[in-house]
Order: C-alpha cells, then sequence, then structure tokens
C-alpha cells in the first residue's frame, strides 16, 4: 500500500472569531495556498462567537467547519459556558474560564479533520504568554500533542503555534505586518461579555485586549 502523503500547501485553522485565531487565519492565508477553518462549538457564554466565526470566513472566503464538541459543557461547570457564574482571573491559580482538556480535544478533532482534508498544517493560535494559566496552551503540550496525533493517525502532521511566545503587543504588531490591525480590531470578538470590536472595556479579556492595543500603538507612534 502505498501512503498517500499529506498535501504541504494545506492548513486548517482552530478559530474562534477572537484576535488571536483571527490573526492566526491571516498568518496561515500568507503562508499556504490553501486554507480551512473550523470552529468548536461547546456551549459558549455568547452565540455569536460562532456567528463572528462564520462572518469572517464568509468575509475571507475560506470554508468553515463548525464542529459540536457541546458534551464539554456536561464535563463540569465554568465561566466561558455557564452564564450565572462571573468570570475571575487571578495572578497565582488557574482562571476559573478554564476547560479541561479543552484544547486536547478541540486539537484532536482538528487533527482527525486534517487527516478528512488531507492537510498536512494545523494552526493554533494558543500562546504561553498571557494566560499560561491553560495548562493546554503550552508549548510543551502542543509539541507533545503533534507527537500523538502523528502516531494516532500515522500521519506527518504539522502544528504551527505562531503566537505562542507573543504577547499581546506582539500579536497586534504581527496582524499589522500581515496588513489586518484594523480589521482585526474592527471584526473580531474576543470579550467576555460578547461585545465586538473593542468590546466592553472591563472584563479581563478586553483589559488584555485593550493594554495589547495601546502598547503597540504608542511603540509604533513612537517610532514613526
Ligand atoms: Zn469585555
Amino acid at each position: 500500500m502505498t501512503e498517500q502523503l499529506l498535501d504541504k500547501n494545506k492548513a486548517i485553522v482552530v478559530f474562534s472569531g477572537g484576535q488571536d485565531s483571527t490573526t492566526c487565519l491571516f498568518w496561515a492565508k500568507k503562508h499556504f495556498d490553501e486554507v480551512e477553518l473550523v470552529t468548536f462549538k461547546y456551549g459558549q457564554r455568547h452565540a455569536q462567537e460562532i456567528e463572528v466565526a462564520q462572518a469572517i470566513a464568509d468575509e475571507q472566503q475560506l470554508k468553515h467547519h463548525v464542529l459540536d464538541m457541546s458534551l464539554l459543557s456536561q464535563l463540569t461547570p465554568n465561566a466561558l459556558t455557564d452564564p450565572n457564574m462571573a468570570i475571575e482571573a487571578n495572578d497565582d491559580d488557574i482562571p476559573n474560564t478554564f476547560v479541561p482538556a479543552r484544547n486536547l480535544l478541540f486539537l484532536s478533532f482538528a487533527g482527525a479533520l486534517a487527516y478528512q482534508l488531507n492537510a498536512k498544517n494545523i494552526i493554533t493560535g494558543v500562546c504561553e504568554t498571557d494566560f499560561s494559566g491553560y495548562p493546554d496552551c503550552r508549548d510543551s503540550f502542543v509539541k507533545s500533542m503533534n507527537v500523538t496525533l502523528n502516531l494516532s493517525m500515522d500521519k506527518n502532521f504539522v502544528i504551527h503555534t505562531p503566537l505562542m511566545w507573543l504577547d499581546k503587543k506582539e500579536t497586534w504588531a504581527l496582524s499589522d505586518d500581515l496588513g489586518v490591525l484594523d480589521y482585526i480590531r474592527e471584526r473580531t470578538l474576543t470579550c467576555y461579555n460578547g461585545i465586538i470590536g473593542d468590546g466592553c472595556g472591563t472584563c479581563p479579556a478586553c483589559k488584555l485586549r485593550a493594554r495589547g492595543l495601546n502598547n503597540y500603538l504608542v511603540e509604533k507612534g513612537a517610532n514613526n
């Protein structure tokens, strides 16, 4: 039996419609000929997260796969899926937005989809720098997952993490390099209160995003 080689020019992006994964979408478009998106539906607090992702996919004319992962919300209560729970972030602990095994499951399903599509490349916007409280967003986990995917399907997938070592300021800089800073600023949804673009301004996700953007714009202004 001759093994069918994965298409090295084809990529799928794990896509939520937020700043990070949208930056990854444009990074992928720059590096690969054929890009498709996969969004996981798991009982997010805000249904418009899926709508925002779909709208961006349509605007960019990319094929968009939405996979139902609602079983995640059955496993444990957490602030991302339970609308009655307040979002809390603190410095020492894992934030209560943590969904155990979320990224493990997402990357497994992304791998299964990549197998179906014969795509060699899987791109995820996880990063260690800002939300390092999530253990399955760390580089060591992603590398281990890459090995596991390859062993499980006898393929040579490559998981790319273009944001792994970037802080939010550097992620904005990357989107500016890619020529899409304004698009990402206006069209993506990061806010825990479901407000698109610059968001509510007060939740932890908005604060992090705004601080990074301000730092980047100040630095850019100083260099001009
Ligand atoms: Zn917000």
